[in-house]
């Protein structure tokens, strides 16, 4: 579904994504695991069209999107929660499930249907409907941003640590809408640093580090790599 090629990505000087290459297929979890500034916001941006590749190629079902703009990745299947959410904080939950709808392509169910089914993931979400985005827990924001991206009808997930700065439980809640997600036939690209917990879910991962992807495996062999255990599970 998605195929990486030999991806660069520049800040000005800064060469955050250096020759990065992966893949996912469709009905898979993936995680990109790595310490913070390894690169996997910008990579997940590249993805999604919000940060433009300085070499190499990025395809969606084999088709060439490298420099097809976000709205159009977007009709494509791919959407991304992005991390620390970007909820509109003025605007109401329901007003930001509205925004995500946005993009959708035509034929596909009603608003009104993707809002039901949305709020029915999270139920929280539909008693929440009516309160401005910024006043809500950072949990609640986390599901609206995830709801939010769903409402396009994506085919592909990109979630930017979902977890980060979550108590253990509402982690887990999310983890859990992860699998359900996956259950329902969703493809997604996580990108995590809490490295147990997206390695325990993900079929296969990568580790980024200083740009470069340094390890792959199944999400298994890499929970049970002695490098991986000691530089991102605090285990040896
Ligand atoms: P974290 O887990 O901390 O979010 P990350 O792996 O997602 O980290 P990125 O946010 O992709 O890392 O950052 C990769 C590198 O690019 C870092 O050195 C960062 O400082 C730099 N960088 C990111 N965004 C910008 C920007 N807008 N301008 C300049 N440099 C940037």
């Amino acid at each position: 579904m998605l195929k990486i090629e030999s991806v660069n990505v520049s800040y000005g000087a800064i060469r955050a994504v250096k020759g990065v290459s992966l893949e996912v297929s469709a009905g898979e979890i993936v995680t990109i695991i790595g310490a913070n500034g390894a690169g996997k916001s910008t990579l997940l941006k590249s993805i999604v069209g919000l940060e433009p590749v300085v070499a190499g190629r990025i395809l969606i079902d084999g088709q060439d999107c490298t420099t097809v703009p976000a709205h159009k990745r977007v009709e494509l299947g791919v959407a991304m929660s992005p991390e620390g959410r970007g909820v509109f904080a003025d605007q109401t939950v329901r007003e930001n499930l509205m925004l995500g709808a946005y993009s959708r392509k035509k034929n596909t169910v009603g608003t009104e249907a993707a809002l039901k089914r949305e709020f029915a993931r999270f139920p929280r979400l539909k008693e929440r409907q009516g309160q401005l985005s910024g006043t809500l827990s950072g949990g609640e924001q986390q599901m609206l941003a995830i709801s939010r991206a769903l409402m396009s009808e994506p085919r592909l997930l990109l979630l930017d640590e979902p977890s980060l700065g979550l108590a253990p439980l509402i982690v887990k809640s999310i983890f859990d809408a992860i699998r359900q997600l996956r259950e329902s036939g969703l493809t997604i690209l996580l990108v995590e640093q809490m490295a147990k917990q997206a390695l325990g879910v993900a079929d296969r991962a990568y580790v980024l580090e200083t740009g470069h992807i340094t390890l792959e495996g199944s999400g298994l062999d890499l929970l049970n790599n002695p490098k991986v255990k000691a530089a991102y599970l605090g285990t040896h």
